[in-house]
């Protein structure tokens, strides 16, 4: 083992401990982005506006949430706009724990229907080149870009697990792509297209109250089982507790009860 890998054997586990041991203990904050607003409206098809449907689906979404006893926050109101960049960091600032990013397709093919969900390309440009940093960095330096690689790999990993979950609900086609939100989010992250305003049939679907709430309701349903995996793995870490029964953020585990196994 060369002097390097001892250092980074000795200082990796507390960086993993904070990884995994501080999940328990926090409440589940979901961030709704609402794609496009403002002048920019995204892709319009006749009176099928991208930024009004994905919006008022997001209020919904954001109703519902609530309902379930999540804390939830919009990035943007029902006519302003907002930058790339102040979505990212409104989720930094808030440290939110999901970021779900709501878009509607438009294609040339009228024909082209259904869902698609977007989660960060596995191979991402943020994996460092460990090579090239040794010389420069310090010891210190050097665990923490490790540390910021491996919860990098943790967070797509968990946008993927977010991206199945949804697809049992809604199914579709999960793919990768490397949107600015979806690469630049700290949290699991993920865009949603709810639909192609570019197909009549869907476009025309996707402005009625009845299928945007539909939309909604299988998407709270989908975080729901997706947070209560998070909150069984976190307990179970935790020994000899579960998650209480009665909530469904990430805030408690009961220790009276057995440790569960995942
Ligand atoms: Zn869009």
């Amino acid at each position: 083992m060369t002097k390097r890998n001892l250092r980074v054997f000795f200082l990796l586990p507390l960086h993993f401990c904070f990884l995994f041991c501080t999940e328990a203990s926090q409440a589940f904050h979901i961030l709704i982005d609402p794609g496009h607003g403002g002048t920019d409206r995204g892709a319009v098809y006749g009176s099928a506006k991208e930024s009004q449907i994905v919006y008022q689906i997001s209020e919904q979404l954001q109703k519902r949430l609530q309902t379930e006893g999540f804390q939830v926050s919009l990035t943007r109101g029902p006519s302003n706009g907002l930058s790339l960049k102040n979505r990212i960091e409104k989720s930094k600032n808030l440290k939110t724990d999901l970021y779900v990013s709501l878009h509607a397709n438009a294609v040339a093919d009228p024909r082209v229907k259904g869902f698609e969900y977007f989660f960060e390309p596995m191979t991402s440009n943020r994996i460092i080149d460990t090579t090239k940093s040794t010389k420069t960095l310090s010891q210190k330096e050097e665990v923490a870009e490790i540390f910021d690689d491996l919860k990098n790999q943790f967070r797509q990993r968990k946008s993927l697990n977010w991206a199945q979950k949804i697809n049992e609900q809604l199914p579709g086609n999960i793919k990768q792509a490397p949107f600015y939100v979806i690469t630049r989010a700290d949290s699991p992250s993920l865009l949603i297209e709810v639909g192609f305003l570019s197909n009549p049939t869907e476009s025309k679907k996707l402005m009625t109250a009845n299928y945007q709430n539909e939309i909604a309701e299988k998407i709270t349903k989908a975080i729901s089982t997706y947070a209560n995996q998070r909150r069984r793995i976190a307990c179970a870490k935790d020994s000899n507790s579960q998650p209480s029964k009665d909530s469904a953020s990430v805030t408690e585990c009961d220790h009276t009860i057995e440790k569960i196994t995942n």
